[in-house]
């Protein structure tokens, strides 16, 4: 029993506590003042793409759990399985005694289905880029990165010691002037690219990177956190689709995405993997990930892999949204459809009450505000799942159309994706 004279004390406050708490609450309040302050809502149930959120039953459309794997129950059985044998914990670092036959499996199985030799676990996809990008870049090279490639990204980015180059969202062409510019100034040069960018659903054209890479000896670097399970004939991801998968030099896949589980990897060539074991201090410095969660991860890619109508029901998930939405005229007609999709209403307080005005009613669709989009760009963002059924996409559309006169459209339009195409898996 907790010694409750210890367990129910009442927090202490000293001056320098009340100072902090001015200082922090005055940061609070100039987020709240634009409209950015967030707080957690609390989602204690989750069943395919329905939820209960704050007490309330609600359709999920701010997931990533594309495929709808969250809780299968080959993945659960297969994590429970695996607890039935080992400790939850992993207890310390995988250089230390935190490695376990299921990581290996796992990374094994990974990077036969990227078509790469070998791969890195990370415990998440931010600590992957973070670790990644400094193991790989530090004095003497240069990274290219996509202007809207994610905060982790960015974040591993700063912490390299190299030089960093931001080229504007998509632009092969300023792309290659920056690489022309630098020819022979660098000894290691990396492009940073998203298979599938979070926030506007745009795929990045790695067919036409390719050549570029190459005539310029740069590396390319692909951040795959929403291709892979999606995209391709296996679900491999954006190289996949692309027809690139051998051209493409380091791939990061997250497994808390479509696979349904929690984590990320790395893969590409064994030495590679050999040189951020010794590196990439977001590997080095942290504890392993569960071993079970390996183990429920492994289930997932195989069955990721298997069940290609996931990819199908997905792909025709979002071809209704796309008409329903066109419909509506938030996105323009016959624009390609994928499974992420934006719809820009500009300022963050009319984002965020459309949201809550869609959550009352019964679907949860993100509102995106800055910092994670420029300023003057928040969204919504719909994303959707191999889980929702037609009249779930259904009932969203009929929701939006009603609230269609309280949108903030500016010209009752809303941003395309740039080239966002799940239609254009069929064709790969
Ligand atoms: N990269 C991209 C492009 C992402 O969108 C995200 C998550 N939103 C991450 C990395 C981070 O992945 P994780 O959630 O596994 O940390």
């Amino acid at each position: 029993m907790p010694d409750p004279s210890f367990t129910d004390r009442a927090p202490i406050e000293g001056r320098s506590t009340s100072r902090l708490r001015a200082s922090l609450q005055r940061e609070l309040n100039e987020l709240a003042d634009q409209d950015l302050r967030r707080s957690f809502r609390r989602v204690e149930r989750r069943e395919g793409a329905r939820i209960l959120v704050d007490g309330r039953p609600a359709v999920d459309f701010s997931s990533n759990d594309y495929l709808g794997l969250a809780g299968h129950p080959e993945i659960v059985r297969a994590v429970q399985a695996a607890l039935k044998l080992d400790a939850l914990g992993a207890g310390a670092s995988r250089n230390l005694s935190g490695n376990h036959p299921r990581h290996e499996a796992l990374e094994e199985r990974l990077a036969r289905w990227k078509g790469a030799e070998a791969s890195l676990l990370f415990t998440s996809g931010y600590a992957a880029n973070v670790g990644t990008i400094p193991a790989l870049a530090g004095t003497g090279s240069v990274v290219y990165s996509d202007a809207l490639n994610h905060a982790s990204i960015i974040d591993g980015c700063r912490l390299s010691r190299a030089e960093v180059r931001i080229f504007p969202h998509l632009d092969l062409t300023a792309l290659a002037d920056m690489l022309e510019r630098d020819r022979g100034a660098f000894d290691r040069r990396i492009i940073v690219v998203v298979g599938v960018y979070s926030m506007d659903g745009a795929l990045f054209p790695l067919g036409r990177l390719v050549p570029i890479a190459r005539e310029h000896g740069a590396w390319i670097y692909v951040d795959d956190a929403h291709g892979t399970g999606v995209l391709g004939e296996s679900g491999a991801g954006s190289a996949e689709h692309w027809g690139v998968a051998s051209e493409i030099d380091i791939t990061l896949g997250t497994l808390g995405k479509a696979l349904g589980v929690s984590g990320a990897f790395v893969a590409g060539p064994r030495v590679l993997r050999e040189l951020l074991l010794n590196r990439a201090r977001s590997s080095l410095f942290t504890t392993a990930p569960p071993s079970a969660i390996a183990a429920g991860a492994s289930a997932a890619v195989e069955i990721a892999r298997a069940e290609s109508w996931r990819r199908e029901r997905l792909r025709e998930n979002a071809d209704r949204l796309a008409a329903g939405l066109a419909e509506l005229g938030l996105v323009p007609m016959g624009e390609p459809a994928g499974h992420i999709v934006p719809v820009v209403l500009g300022d963050a307080r009319s984002t965020m009450e459309v949201s809550r005005h869609l959550l009352d009613r019964g679907y949860l669709v993100g509102g995106i505000r800055p910092p994670t989009v420029p300023a003057g760009a928040a969204r919504l963002r719909i994303s959707l799942s191999a889980a929702h059924t037609p009249g779930e996409i259904a009932g969203l559309l009929a929701v939006l159309g009603d609230l269609l006169p309280k949108l903030p459209l500016p010209g009752r339009t809303a941003t395309p994706p740039a080239s966002a195409s799940l239609a254009g898996t069929r064709s790969a």
